[in-house]
């Protein structure tokens, strides 16, 4: 009846809209840790191919596998090695070598060439894989890449289970093996995947990353090279656990803002987004000679050791399709350099060839550097020119 006061069913009412409410907050607590919301509980998967261009051979030439077998230039041409396989580096071999070096250290060594259209085609099907599991694909090169797979809802969310899966399906696939690191967060990922390499899966629990990042040596975080690392050890930093307590400002006035970098390394903090449209800006090779380039016939001379440099990084950063300009620079022995650009350009000798002849007209010295690259296309390229006009 209607103006009757029935408290019993609004007693009820309450109680219902109580129940809803609990129900409601699980749900959105449970979406919000499926779906990633919080950086803590991103899922962060890296995957990198265990010694790629040697996999690839060794695949397609089963008697490569047991002997020490690397990829790379002739040592007669100066060359230098791309990838070796593990047998190869008990040797002390490693990549980036050059070959003539190598052959000493392992005289029995076996160098087959690079087969550069292979491995991208490798590299193209390893994508398909990783496309079934997730859009926030991030190439670092052809035979390594972020996944970003927080939004997925395959095997229950477990991140765990899609790397397995991947590893399973590019040895399946593609006959060789890859590594996994999985975490909350890039930098953790990217150094768990290289803990149990080769043929490895390591996965670093958000509840894990506070013990398992005060261990790392510092030389491990990504950025910090051998000059980096040396300097941090002379300040009395070997690992992230020093690190900690050191004064993050006295860090920024010694390495720029990589010093803040360095701090929230070393709590094992990275909150950087895996970004399927981040691209460099340029690659580039150079080379500071131990004796002077005289003239310029000596300088054309260089070109194509470089340009064959630059074709494998290009090569490797998946870049081709994205070149937009070429660049030479130079570095005279009075210590001043000078760049010269050409843009609508593929990276031709040819253009090299043009650009430094233009670049060396600007002062009659001899040459103590030479560099060659090329600037690509960014999608932050077309962000910032969006920006501009708004602040003017
Ligand atoms: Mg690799």
């Amino acid at each position: 009846m209607l103006g009757d006061f029935d408290t019993d069913y609004t007693v009820k009412k309450w109680r219902r809209s109580g129940l809803k409410l609990l129900i409601l907050g699980y749900i959105v607590l449970k979406n919000g840790k499926q779906k990633g919301v919080c950086l803590n509980t991103r899922k962060i998967i890296h995957i990198d191919a265990d010694c790629f261009y040697a996999a690839i051979e060794m695949r397609d030439d089963p008697s490569l596998t047991n002997i020490p077998f690397a990829v790379g230039g002739s040592p007669s041409g100066r060359g230098v090695l791309t990838t070796c396989n593990y047998p190869a580096r008990a040797f002390g071999v490693r990549s980036a070598m050059p070959t003539a070096q190598a052959l000493r250290l392992c005289p029995q060594l076996k160098v087959g060439p690079v087969n550069m259209m292979k491995y991208r085609e490798a590299s193209k099907e390893m994508r398909r894989i990783f496309e079934k599991f997730t859009d926030l694909i991030e190439p670092l090169s052809l035979d390594e890449a972020y996944l970003d797979v927080s939004h997925s809802d395959l095997y229950q969310g477990s991140a765990t289970h899609m790397a397995q899966t991947i590893r399973a399906e590019i040895r399946e696939k593609l006959g060789i093996t890859v590594s996994a690191g999985v975490s909350s967060n890039k930098f953790i990922a990217k150094v768990a995947s290289d803990w149990n390499k080769p043929d490895g899966l390591k996965v670093v629990t958000p509840e894990e990353i506070d013990l398992f990042s005060a261990a790392l040596p510092v030389k491990l975080i990504p950025g910090v090279g051998k000059v980096t690392a040396h300097k941090l050890e002379r300040l009395g930093f070997q690992t992230c656990a020093d690190l900690r307590e050191a004064d993050r400002n006295k860090l920024v006035r010694r390495f720029g803002s990589f010093g803040a970098t360095l701090v929230e390394r070393a709590w094992g903090r990275d909150d950087r987004a895996v970004n399927p449209a981040r691209n460099r800006k340029s690659i580039s090779v150079e080379n500071t000679y131990a004796e002077d380039l005289e003239n310029g016939h000596a300088c054309f001379e260089k070109l194509s050791d470089l340009l064959v440099d630059l074709m494998l990084r290009i090569d490797k950063a998946n870049a081709k399709n994205v070149v937009q300009k070429a660049f030479v620079k130079i570095k005279f022995n009075d210590f001043s350099s000078t760049t010269v650009e050409k843009a609508g350009t593929t990276a031709r000798i040819s253009d090299y060839r043009e650009l430094l002849a233009e670049g060396l007209a600007r002062k009659p010295l001899p040459v103590r550097l030479l560099g060659i690259g090329v600037r690509i296309e960014t999608a932050g390229a077309e962000q910032l020119e969006l920006h501009i006009p708004e602040g003017l």
